[in-house]
């Protein structure tokens, strides 16, 4: 907090009303993507926290993540591993489903992709309830990495997805404006 980059972060956040429905306040990065400072500002800030982690692997959750991880992979000498939505890996998968606030979704990695004991963060563009990462984690952990951190752009803070974490840090640079 305090920190100029933060808040040039914030600016580059459109916030869209009822997008996809009613009573969601949708956070779109595409206006971060657009604005080279803060965009760069936000790769930087991740890489600066992660360099010197011993992350050998960055997750990165569909589709968002995808936006960003691989800038950081590449970064901090890292490689990337997408996580994805069910039925689009062409490899052996496995796979692990969360809840959503209407039913279930699941998330999909290629399996051989991680060592035992690599250190890894997962990446997303926002964190609500956590049910995400937390499918995420599973999935990391399902094939013996650790999970080090998540990292988001955003964080919800009425919903607080820490709880659910299964305990791992969660680092997010922004809350809503
Ligand atoms: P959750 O699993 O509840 O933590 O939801 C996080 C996932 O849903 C992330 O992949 C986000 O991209 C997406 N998401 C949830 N709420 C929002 C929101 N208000 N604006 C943008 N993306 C959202």
């Amino acid at each position: 907090k305090g920190d100029p980059r933060l808040e040039a972060i914030s600016a580059a956040i459109r916030v869209v009303p009822y997008f996809p429905k009613k009573g969601i306040m949708f956070q779109d990065i595409t206006t971060l993507l657009l604005d080279h400072k803060a965009f760069k500002h936000t790769i930087d800030i991740f890489v600066d926290r992660y360099r010197d982690m011993q992350i050998s692997v960055v997750a990165g959750v569909e589709a968002r993540g995808f936006l960003l991880g691989p800038s950081i992979a590449l970064a901090i000498g890292a490689k990337f591993i997408p996580l994805r939505k069910p039925g689009k890996l062409p490899g052996k998968v496995i796979s692990e489903s969360y809840e959503l606030e209407y039913g279930h979704d699941r998330l999909e990695m290629h399996v051989d992709t991680v060592e035992p004991g690599e250190r890894v963060i997962i990446i997303d563009d926002l964190v609500a309830t956590g049910g995400t990462l937390s499918a995420a984690i599973s999935l990391m952990e399902s094939q013996g990495a650790e999970v080090v951190e998540c990292a988001c752009v955003i964080g919800l803070p009425e919903v607080k997805g820490q709880h659910k974490l299964k305990g791992k840090p969660l680092y997010v640079l922004v809350e809503p404006s």
